[in-house]
């Protein structure tokens, strides 16, 4: 399989990833299936902009001083791919996070990574700001489990007077 990665959409965004402004690329082609996914119609490897190491430079180079990590979401599938792209992060000087639904990863992507988002999607448990959630978000700096970061302050909580 190519190890060329293509991606549907890149956005800049603060929820993905605690403390850092993402430049977020929505990679196509995710083969999990999760039933009521939410990006279904990204199945199709072959659509999207083709994302090498050094169309991200590029890219970079436009968002240093303004992003200060790059997500994927998704691109595990093709790990020569990914991990390319996730060295020529670093080498820029940006943190690294993957969205994966999966529940585990690659050593060779994880070593990588600084955040690691895991778990497939499951409605009836709900995503990263569910107290339910079967996914988990992970500093694999230190190995802190993150996940409490993405809560929702539950109603009681947000109608309580300031101390
Ligand atoms: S991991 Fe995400 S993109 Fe892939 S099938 Fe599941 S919900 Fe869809």
């Amino acid at each position: 399989m190519s190890a060329l990665l293509r991606f549907a959409a890149h956005t800049v965004g603060t929820l993905e990833v605690p403390d850092e402004v993402s430049l977020i690329y929505t990679i196509s082609g995710c083969p999990l299936r999760c039933p009521g996914c939410h990006s279904a119609e990204l199945r199709d490897a072959s659509q999207g902009e083709p994302l090498d190491p050094e169309t991200l430079a590029a890219t970079l180079r436009r968002y240093r001083g303004l992003a200060t990590c790059v997500c994927f979401l998704g691109g595990e599938w093709q790990p020569d791919g990914l991990v390319a792209l996730l060295r020529e992060a670093r080498r820029h000087g940006f943190a690294t996070c993957l969205y994966s639904g999966r529940n585990s990863v690659d050593d060779r992507i994880a070593a990588e990574l600084d955040y690691l988002k895991l778990g497939p999607w499951v409605a009836a448990l709900g995503g990263l700001d569910q107290p339910t959630t079967n996914q988990r978000f992970l500093d694999l700096r230190d190995g802190r489990d993150l996940t409490h970061r993405f809560r929702r302050p539950t109603d009681a909580a947000a109608l309580r007077p300031a101390a």
